[in-house]
């Protein structure tokens, strides 16, 4: 079988150029840089990973909302920070028509700025609180480095839920919960991720704290797919967000948001995939099954109408089914479905027709089966529950062997992937490895977890461990 140009076993890098387009997921050619088109797999699969999270919403209670995507200057720089942050990234609108406009617009890098004037209105009350949305729309940013489909990209695909509270206690809660969305989504990605408290310069801008859900990637760099933000009331005091207490006072709300985007998709693509192309987690891959029907003349409608019979039966177990009738040779049928990462492959012939059979394939493994007709179903549908595990628990495997420990500069330096080191908490001790690593300073563990060393670099007592790596 042939399988891509550039193996990602040799160039992960230049694979996972070649593979998103290959396999039908964007089309690079837009003319405007880092705005990419979505062709319909792609954003088939997109929409299957919004759905997983709609459902997380919906569960938690959010509750969804559209914003305008143009944001008014005046309500842009309601918070110092925040403007700091963002200045360099936005796009502004300056003429509507032939008129210059009197206050200039922007396009949403995020939506504080557009929603927070309007929660002011919502909010007159505890019994307001909390407030719980989201909406799934794009933002804009300005990006100046090297971009990437689905990675670092101009025109952003977003996730973004707001949440407003009285105290910052219940704001602590909605952290938490948070965090086990992002447990449950993960899991169902098959993405092993952890949790790192970004450090002080380079959190949020306006937040108080930021969390980080990073990602490894087979080239041993992490890809930050999703963030956490407690703002504590930072912004409800620019953009005066109050409620009235029980007791009659009026009081600022504490607020978070939560963060993610299609970097999502570049971790499936990018953890699960193989030389051969992708592999999707049977949770979102657009076609779980494709059934092929192997053709032998005189026995077509035989094989078709079994063919079509198990689609159908498939079908309303809802599992997303197909059967591929084109008129191409079965090999170029299992290549592209290959490429494309369909989990599991049927094929049927005249044959096994005899022999009350159906052949499957794991896309995971390549593993071929011969089974029963009868138990067709439930095998399939324990075969795709045993590919998200392998796929889980190779990604797994992928992060732990990429997570070191280490005591010394000189250690770090031999190691690839997350490297944490004892910290003494001082940015420039940070910095001076950022420099020896020639990457990040990715965050503090956030489970507690004591360090008794030394910082490696000024010989102080430590006070945690940080986490360094090389991210996209
Ligand atoms: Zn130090």
């Amino acid at each position: 079988m042939p399988e891509t140009k550039v193996k990602k076993t040799e160039d992960f890098n230049e694979w996972y150029n070649e593979i998103v387009e290959l396999a039908d997921l964007c089309d690079k050619r837009y003319p405007i840089k880092g705005m990419n088109v979505w062709r319909p797999y792609g954003w088939k699969l997109m929409t299957y990973v919004d759905g997983l999270i709609r459902e997380e919403m919906e569960k938690t209670n959010h509750q969804e909302v559209y914003f305008p995507l143009l944001i008014p200057e005046s309500f842009f720089k309601k918070e110092e920070e925040h403007i700091q942050g963002f200045g360099k990234e936005v796009y502004w609108i300056t003429h509507a028509g032939l008129n210059t406009l009197e206050e200039r617009w922007l396009l949403r890098p995020t939506s504080e700025t557009a929603m927070y004037p309007i929660f002011s209105l919502w909010i007159r009350s505890h019994t307001d609180l909390p407030l719980k949305i989201f909406q799934i729309v794009n933002t804009f940013r300005y990006e100046t480095k090297q971009t990437r489909a689905f990675i670092r990209v101009r025109e952003i695909h977003f996730f973004e839920a707001h949440t407003c509270h009285v105290d910052f206690e219940d704001a602590e809660r909605q952290i938490q919960e948070d965090k086990e969305i992002a447990e449950r989504l993960f899991k169902r990605l098959c993405l092993p991720f952890i949790f790192n408290r970004r450090p002080e310069w380079d959190k949020f801008a306006g937040a108080y704290y930021t969390i980080s859900i990073d990602v490894l990637m087979p080239s041993g760099r992490t890809l930050q797919m999703g963030s956490i933000h407690q703002y504590r009331d930072n912004f409800a005091k620019p953009y005066e967000i109050t409620y009235e207490a029980e007791d009659g006072k009026h009081k600022h709300c504490y607020q978070t948001t939560y963060g993610m985007s299609e970097r999502i998709l570049g971790a499936l693509i990018g953890v699960h995939g193989d030389n051969k192309g992708l592999i999707l987690p049977p949770e979102v891959a657009p076609n779980q099954v494709v059934i092929t029907p192997i053709i032998f003349k005189g026995k077509e409608t035989l094989v078709n109408d079994a063919c079509e019979k198990l689609c159908e039966q498939l079908k309303k177990e809802h599992l997303r089914t197909f059967v591929d009738m084109r008129e191409i040779t079965p090999g170029n049928k299992y290549y592209e479905w290959e490429l494309k990462g369909v989990p599991l492959r049927v094929e049927i012939g005249p044959k096994d027709l005899e022999k009350k059979q159906i052949v499957i394939v794991r896309r995971d493994t390549g593993e071929k089966l011969f089974i029963p007709v009868e138990s067709a179903i439930p095998t399939i549908r324990q075969t795709l529950e045993k590919i998200s595990q392998h796929l889980a628990t190779q990604a797994k495997k992928l992060l732990d062997s990429n997570i070191h420990r280490v005591h010394t500069l000189d250690e770090g330096k031999e190691k690839q992937g997350i490297i944490e080191f004892p910290w003494c908490r001082t940015k420039e001790c940070a910095l001076e490895i950022e420099n020896l690593l020639e990457g990040n300073t990715l965050g503090e563990p956030i489970e507690k977890d004591d360090c008794n060393a030394t910082c490696p670099v000024c010989g102080k007592p430590a006070q945690t461990w940080m986490r360094f790596a090389k991210s996209y």
